[in-house]
């Protein structure tokens, strides 16, 4: 077999044979084939896409391509959740403990921040002393003793797309779709669990950036998921504007807390009720999403999901008094001003997210320090009214001179205008093997 055939079908929009893709595969990840034969491939599918029988095989064979989790110890079905990223988007810290707390078992792996979107393992980290370097076997019992742990990605999780995907990241080859839900579905069937939640983020602080690219990223996760014998589905969800009010690591932490205590803000607490309700259908603990739904509300108002979130955090060597008496606060806090009047009729949220890495909370190279501290608190999001000198925001930050470039991404992120637009759902489809429900 010639890595210069596979090249050829794929650009002649053949479907390639699964020999074909371990040809690939294994050859890349293990130095045979260089980098210019595998970026032609990439560009090739990314042109000419992949039918689901070739995503499949590419998914299964990255997957197998390093370590594979071993969560059997634990007892119980494993459900795991993954967000495609956004900015504020803290509903692992929420969704995990309210699971944990209607006795289903969270042994997650979370990832770091990169660019505009925030990272749960930075979030977490932001507690004082909070280990996410935990071995298996500790992590493991954890779960069994408490129910839940979040930590880093430990081991060799797919190595195949690690090299994969740094290619892609140089090369225009990150936004296709096979691509995209290959790379993160080898990560999720590596992790582990019996079954998966996606959370497909849509909208202008999102990867996809429209209605249509996310619905079919969600279905071919879904699809790879179910083939795979893991139970998946995936809600679409609006990253049209921040998720809750903060953004940022230990502003992000506090917002959780506050939503794990029943007062946070809608969007965020209607998003989490929404995912651990799914989370618990696929763990089979009620067989209807209402009841489910019942269920997770319930665990906030009784302060369950609150206690597992506070166990967990001592679990892996936090300070969890941050979670009782808040944060330090940052020692430089600015309001950021509305310039004229109107009404908030779009926010660019990919901005909002840069603007709060500008402030130094997020970073752009993966070895780039993190000021757990910096960040933004919204005070307004589209639909509100505003008057020109209203405060739009308070910026964050332990450097002055990160202000004044944050202030200057901020000042183009927001979009006036006199009629308000039309209300945005947060939830807008459930996507499970068989239908696409619209809300
Ligand atoms: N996240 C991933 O893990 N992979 C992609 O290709 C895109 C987002």
């Amino acid at each position: 077999m010639r890595m210069y055939d596979i090249i050829s079908h794929k650009k002649y929009n053949k479907s390639l044979s699964s020999e074909e893709i371990l040809f690939f595969v294994d050859g890349f990840t293990r130095g045979r084939i260089p980098d210019y034969q595998a970026a032609a491939l990439l560009m090739a599918i990314c042109i000419n896409g992949m039918d689901e029988q070739e995503i499949a095989y590419l998914t299964q064979l990255m997957a197998i391509s390093g370590d594979m989790v071993d969560l059997s110890s634990i007892p119980g079905i494993k459900v795991d959740k993954h967000s495609t990223g956004g900015v504020g988007d803290k509903t692992t810290l929420i969704v995990g403990p309210i699971v944990a707390a209607c006795g289903v078992p969270v042994a997650k792996m979370s990832g770091r921040g990169l660019g505009h979107s925030g990272g749960t393992v930075d979030k977490l980290e932001s507690i004082p002393g909070l280990s996410m370097n935990i071995d298996p076997e500790r992590f493991c019992e954890i779960v069994r003793k408490i129910g839940i742990s979040i930590i880093g990605q430990s081991g060799d999780i797919a190595p195949a797309d690690k090299k994969i995907y740094a290619l892609r990241d140089v090369t225009a080859t990150v936004e296709s779709i096979p691509l995209i839900a290959s790379s993160i579905m080898s990560k999720k069937l590596a992790a582990g669990s019996d079954a998966i939640l996606l959370d497909v983020k849509v909208g202008s602080g999102a990867f996809m950036k429209t209605l249509d690219d996310s619905i079919s990223l969600a279905k071919a996760m879904v699809s790879i998921g179910n083939r795979n014998k893991r139970n998946t589905m995936a809600l679409v969800t609006n990253m049209d504007v921040p998720l809750g009010n903060a953004i940022g690591n230990a502003l992000e932490i506090s917002e959780a807390v506050l939503t794990l205590r029943a007062y946070g803000p809608e969007d965020l607490t209607t998003i989490c009720i929404e995912l651990a309700s799914y989370m618990l259908l696929l763990a089979g603990v009620e067989q209807s999403v209402e009841r489910c739904r019942l269920l997770a509300k319930r665990a906030i108002t009784s302060g369950r999901a609150f206690s597992k979130f506070c166990q967990m955090v001592v679990a892996q060597g936090g300070d969890s008094s941050v979670l009782h008496d808040g944060f330090k606060k940052a020692p430089i806090i600015v309001p950021f001003e509305a310039k004229q009047a109107g009404i908030i009729t779009k926010m660019d949220t990919e901005a909002i997210g840069m603007a709060s890495l500008a402030l130094g909370a997020g970073r752009e190279h993966m070895d780039d320090k993190i000021d757990y501290l910096a960040g933004i608190i919204l005070e307004k999001k589209t639909g509100d009214k505003v008057n020109a000198g209203d405060i739009l925001a308070y910026l964050h930050t332990s450097d002055e001179n990160k202000l004044r470039n944050a202030e200057e991404i901020l000042s183009s992120a927001y979009t006036l205008g006199r009629r308000p637009s039309i209300p945005q759902k947060t939830i807008i489809a459930v996507v499970s093997e068989n239908e696409v429900k619209m809300l």
